[in-house]
């Protein structure tokens, strides 16, 4: 299996060389070549599997031989051990036709911690047979860089750093980030906010020198190893509701598109999926992309649900490049246009391509704060602000297909705006009970990359 880039110009590289590159030299994003395709009869032998056993054969067919079989049912396995419930991925109940599937259960109770705890186990497996080390750089609205801290922290070949915005995460997610105490960890708060962080990001990986200099990885949602993890959930979830003999769809609350893209490699997999619902906050760039064709950015306005607060949505542009037919030039001029004029216009092929599979909602401050007090009283869940924006997205998109909504974080994470809109305050479980009472070390930092770059050249390890 061979990975392409989006923009069409930059090398050719293997499952592993990806994984460990992040962001490709032309700007783009590695894709696969070809997409495997599982039959019917491939999928329906998934009812009543374990989540490691569906993982494996999910995703084997896209790691060519970076791993052998062995190894990797080990890696999967010491991924998922650590979670709090042993499904890993649970699917419940909220209403008629309509189910939750709660991606919650990890070390750092988001989503994100599916893929970042499986690629911290492929990094250490590929770089202790190197014997090579890597300087991870990541950009994070929250939930991305304490999953990731969580999964590298006292790694030997690593060593981390991640930039959040200051003030704009949880006081939950910055302690996540800050307390644990591994010399390798270093949880950098740069003025400004998530685009500011991620350009800078982007901006690194574009300075080879550095790049080099550094041995720069990226995991960022930009990463297709953690893309490919989260494929893996959305063939469980519907399997358990009777595919590949029934249709399913999603609502996914989506920021940088990663979680969803995710779905649609599913899609494109063989597992019938009907549509994949965007479901944004104010914050709405997707929704207003898809709904008239013009993805024009705006400046983030701060909200509930602040790890979908962005207005540069990193894995649309895959969404793009499948949209153009693989048509790398196309993309990358869309690209240009939006780095020069913070807009572009897709192509009505291309919108119509995309208009297939997907469709879009948003929900305001106040229906996601309505829906997360409504939610507890008529569905029996406490939903965290970016779970409830998908709810309130799916309500509005519901029809006889049963529609299958992610939820992205536990209401722990986000105890305040939980609260305010529920009353209810969702204490922390038992495991990290004691997350108040750590010490933090935080570095801040100006928007500047310079500055940044100068902090990891001093701290890393040789
Ligand atoms: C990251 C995140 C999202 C958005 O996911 P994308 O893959 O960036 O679209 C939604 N909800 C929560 C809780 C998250 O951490």
């Amino acid at each position: 299996m061979q990975y392409i880039s989006t923009r069409g110009t930059a090398p050719v590289l293997s499952f592993e060389e990806a994984m460990l590159t992040g962001l490709a030299r032309d700007g783009g994003l590695y894709v696969p070549e070809t997409i495997p395709a599982l039959s019917a009869d491939d999928i329906r032998s998934f009812r009543g599997q374990s989540y490691e056993d569906v993982a494996f054969r999910v995703m084997k067919p896209f790691i060519g031989d970076t791993f052998t079989d062995t190894e990797f049912q080990e890696i999967i396995a010491k991924a998922y051990a650590g979670f709090g419930h042993d499904a890993r991925a649970p699917l419940v109940q909220v209403g008629t036709n309509h189910y939750l599937l709660e991606l919650f259960h990890g070390p750092t109770l988001a989503f994100k911690d599916f893929a970042m705890q499986l690629i911290g186990q492929m990094f250490q497996k590929a770089l202790g047979r190197s014997g090579n080390r890597v300087t991870i750089v990541g950009a994070t609205s929250g939930d991305t860089g304490s999953a990731a801290i969580e999964a590298f922290k006292g790694l030997d070949a690593v060593d981390v750093f991640i930039l959040y915005p200051n003030g704009r995460v949880s006081e939950v997610q910055r302690r996540q980030m800050t307390t644990p105490t591994d010399a390798n960890v270093h949880a950098l708060a740069v003025e400004g906010d998530f685009d500011t962080c991620q350009g800078a990001l982007k901006d690194m990986f574009n300075d080879f020198e550095f790049r080099d200099g550094v041995r720069l990885a990226g995991v960022n949602s930009i990463n297709w190893a953690r893309v490919l993890a989260q494929v893996v959930y959305y063939f469980t979830s519907a399997v358990s509701l009777g595919a590949p003999d029934r249709k399913v769809s999603f609502t996914v609350p989506t920021g940088n598109f990663g979680d969803i893209f995710a779905g649609y490699i599913a899609q494109q997999m063989g597992l019938p999926i009907e549509k994949l619902v965007i479901a944004t906050n104010q914050n709405d760039i997707l929704h207003r992309a898809l709904s008239t064709g013009a993805y024009t950015t705006e400046g983030v306005i701060p909200s509930i649900s602040p790890s979908m607060d962005i207005q540069v949505s990193s894995n649309f542009e895959r969404a793009l490049f499948f949209a153009y037919e693989k048509d790398g030039a196309a993309v990358a001029q869309q690209m240009e246009a939006l780095k020069s004029n913070g807009a572009f216009t897709i192509s009505q092929g291309a919108i119509e391509a995309l208009r297939e599979t997907f469709v879009s909602g948003r929900a305001s401050e106040e229906e996601t704060s309505a829906m997360i007090k409504t939610a507890h009283e008529t569905m029996g869940e406490l939903l965290c602000p970016h779970s409830a924006v998908g709810v309130k997205v799916a309500l509005d998109h519901q029809g006889s297909i049963p529609m299958i909504t992610l939820g992205t974080a536990h209401p722990a994470k986000f105890p305040a705006a939980v609260e305010a809109a529920s009353g209810l305050h969702p204490p922390l479980p038992d495991r990290m009970a004691d997350l108040y009472d750590r010490p933090e070390r935080i570095t801040e930092l100006p928007g500047d990359v310079s500055a940044i770059q100068a902090v990891i050249r001093e701290r890393i390890r040789t």
